[in-house]
């Protein structure tokens, strides 16, 4: 579904990512991991059109995104939950929902996708009247996926969702995950929590100094090995 490949990319005269390349298969979920600076979110904001390829090539379902700029992006059908689970915090949870299916293509599918997001997330349907300024950081974050899902978008990206959350919200945000890959979502997610990322995840990719330096299937993977992987520099 999502091919990228040889891709060089970063900012201005400085390189971050060195002919990376990595594929994203259609209802999987696919994980991203790797240390601070690795240039996980560079990728992704490669992805989004959100800095210039400098090299190589990202396509979704065969046709090039290179070059589509940002705010197409659910025009083609792809969604980002970007760090930081940003809520209009003024606005109550059920109108953030609609304004994740804002854009006309997307408005005749409303009402039924918010129903969906509140089956997949039923702490949302409780505090729909809610203002999102006043939910728990978890809840936040659960707010700013079901959002990015009120789109039905083919592809959803996920940046660090577990940042500082509780453990119990951490636990409650995997379980969500879990379904929504059983649900048949192409996900990728990107996670500083590795052990849970592979727990979840059909695919492993480790990056490490913009480079992936491991693809393998997560019920091939090592924690050990990737342990040993994720320290070397
Ligand atoms: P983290 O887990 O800490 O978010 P990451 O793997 O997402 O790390 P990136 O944020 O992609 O890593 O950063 C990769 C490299 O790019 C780092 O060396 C960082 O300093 C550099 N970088 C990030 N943003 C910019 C920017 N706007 N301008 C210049 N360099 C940047």
């Amino acid at each position: 579904m999502l091919e990228i490949s040889n891709l060089r990319a970063g900012y201005g005269a400085i390189n971050v990512l060195w002919d990376l390349s990595l594929t994203v298969q259609p209802g999987k979920l696919t994980t991203i991991i790797g240390p601070n600076g690795a240039g996980k979110t560079t990728l992704l904001r490669a992805i989004m059109g959100l800095i210039p390829v400098m090299q190589g090539s990202i396509t979704l379902d065969g046709k090039p995104l290179n070059g589509t700029p940002t705010w197409d992006m659910n025009l083609v059908s792809m969604a980002m939950i970007p760090e930081g689970r940003m809520v209009f915090r003024d606005m109550t949870v059920e109108e953030n929902l609609m304004m994740g299916a804002f854009a006309p293509q997307h408005r005749a599918g409303a009402a039924a996708n918010l129903e969906k997001s509140y089956v997949m997330f039923p702490r949302l349907r409780e505090r729909r009247k809610q203002l999102a300024g006043s939910l728990s950081g978890g809840e936040a974050q659960m707010l700013a996926m079901a959002r990015g899902l009120m789109s039905d978008p083919k592809l959803l990206i996920i940046d660090e969702p577990s940042l500082g959350l509780a453990p119990v919200m951490v636990n409650e945000l995997f379980e969500i995950l879990g379904r929504l890959k059983g649900d048949g979502r192409t996900i990728v997610l990107v996670e500083q929590n590795t052990q849970r990322a592979v727990g979840v995840a059909d695919h492993v990719y480790l990056m490490q100094s913009g480079k992936v330096v491991l693809s393998q299937a997560a019920s091939e993977v090592s924690l050990d090995h990737l342990h040993d992987l994720y320290f070397a520099r």
